[in-house]
């Protein structure tokens, strides 16, 4: 971990508390975020709220939140609340943040100064890795790096200036990190093809780059770093800590529906309200014991094998019983609700395309073999 002292670096501390963050953040948005684009303004109240810095060590004016040690839990609380609020806003702000510590992890003393400077300034960032049959080849041309190809599903395409693109070199082994200055750069954000059921308003669409030359010292790390453990297979916390916000959501709206339609006296309505609070309870315990596993691990200078084999293992078996917490929460919302809740303008048709569509990670049954072979090998029930 570099992150180097903010003493010279000018920005203002802040010292407020993520919780207090996430309220006025939370205060401000009073209607549904428009589906019909990028969400400026929500995303302009992270910024507001100060949640766009939360991620900085306090004397960068953040919270420090998933950078120093003991902080997951209110890492993945704050993330469970953006969620809860808006899933696209919250898939983005989890973009933001994992870029922060990849660059804090990873990077150099400078570069996470600079990045904590643009995040002071407003800039938001985030990680695009996901790519169709090709990705972005790292070439040597003659002043210095030059990218050429794309990548798919980047959330915030055409809209974030700081995004981080894992990019490969035919000299070495690996993905590299390579952090874009996309408001500096010739890059073709193309989002036609993000004609999703939901999740509309991540905008997640492709970018291209056409022999675009980046500085030598907007690469991050070494090859393979960023898919080097604990940090590539425990960060599924974060998306899984968002997801739950989404099952949070799909809750307080069953209740609110109920409540109004006169229909939560009703013994089977009120089992099934049971239901949907012990599952959501159950997500938020996964959540706390994957923090502690990963607050054993995740931003401290030194950590012993076993406890970073354990982080990753409860990351696992975390995003693997938050996707199924959060089908068995839909199904029981939708059930309650009835056919009015499928219904436009009702809050929980666009809580469900929403949540239905950022469910799907990547490789969700090779999480879960990876759990299997796990406990497989350690003989017993742990
Ligand atoms: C709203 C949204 C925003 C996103 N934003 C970003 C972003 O900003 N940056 C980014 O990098 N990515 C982003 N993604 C992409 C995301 O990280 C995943 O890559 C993507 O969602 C994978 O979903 P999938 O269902 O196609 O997964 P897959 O991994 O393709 O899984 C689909 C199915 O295939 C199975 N499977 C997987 N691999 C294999 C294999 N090798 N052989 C056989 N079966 C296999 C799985 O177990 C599963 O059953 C976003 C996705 C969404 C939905």
């Amino acid at each position: 971990m570099n992150i180097p002292n903010a003493a010279a670096s000018g920005i203002r501390y802040t010292p407020t508390t993520a919780r207090e963050r996430v309220a006025e953040f939370a205060e401000t948005i009073t209607s549904p975020v428009p589906e019909d684009g990028f969400p400026t303004e929500a995303v302009a109240a992270l910024t507001q709220s100060g949640l766009l810095s939360a991620p900085l060590p306090p004397d960068y004016g953040g919270c420090g939140l998933g950078l120093l040690p003991g902080t997951m839990r209110p890492l993945l609380d704050t993330l469970r609340a953006v969620g809860r609020v808006d899933l696209s806003v919250g898939r983005l702000y989890e973009g933001h943040c994992n870029a922060l510590q990849l660059v804090a992890q990873f990077g150099t003393e400078a570069q996470f100064r600079q990045a904590a400077l643009d995040t002071a300034a407003g800039h938001m960032f985030a990680v695009w890795n996901t790519q169709g049959a090709r990705g972005i080849d790292l070439l040597d041309g003659d002043a210095g790096p030059v990218l050429d190809g794309e990548k798919t599903y980047c959330s915030g395409v055409g809209q974030i200036s700081r995004p981080i693109v894992t990019v490969q070199s035919n000299r070495e082994d690996g993905l590299r990190m390579c952090l874009l200055r996309a408001d500096e750069l010739p890059l073709k954000a193309d989002a036609s093809a993000w004609t999703p059921l939901g999740m509309a308003a991540s905008v997640s669409g492709a970018v291209r780059l056409a022999d675009v030359a980046v500085r030598p010292d907007d690469l991050i790390g070494a090859p393979g770093d960023y898919q080097r453990q604990p940090w590539f297979s425990g960060g599924a916390v974060r998306f899984a800590a968002v997801q739950l916000g989404g099952a949070e959501a799909l809750l307080d709206e069953t209740i609110t529906h109920l409540r109004r339609t006169g229909r939560d006296g009703d013994p089977y309505q009120t089992a099934r309200v049971g239901s949907m609070a012990v599952l959501v309870e159950s997500g938020r315990a996964w959540l706390i014991r994957a923090a502690e596993a990963a607050d054993l691990v995740f931003g401290l200078p030194d950590f012993d094998a076993e406890a970073a084999t354990e982080a990753v293992h409860l990351a696992n078996m975390t995003r693997t019983a938050i996707e199924r917490i959060c089908l068995d929460v839909m199904e029981h919302a939708v059930r309650s609700i009835g056919v009015a809740g499928l219904l436009r303008p009702h809050p929980l048709e666009r809580r469900v395309r929403d949540l239905t569509t950022y469910l799907r990670q990547p490789a969700p049954d090779a999480a879960l073999a990876a759990v299997g072979r796990h406990v497989l090998a350690r003989g017993n029930a742990g």
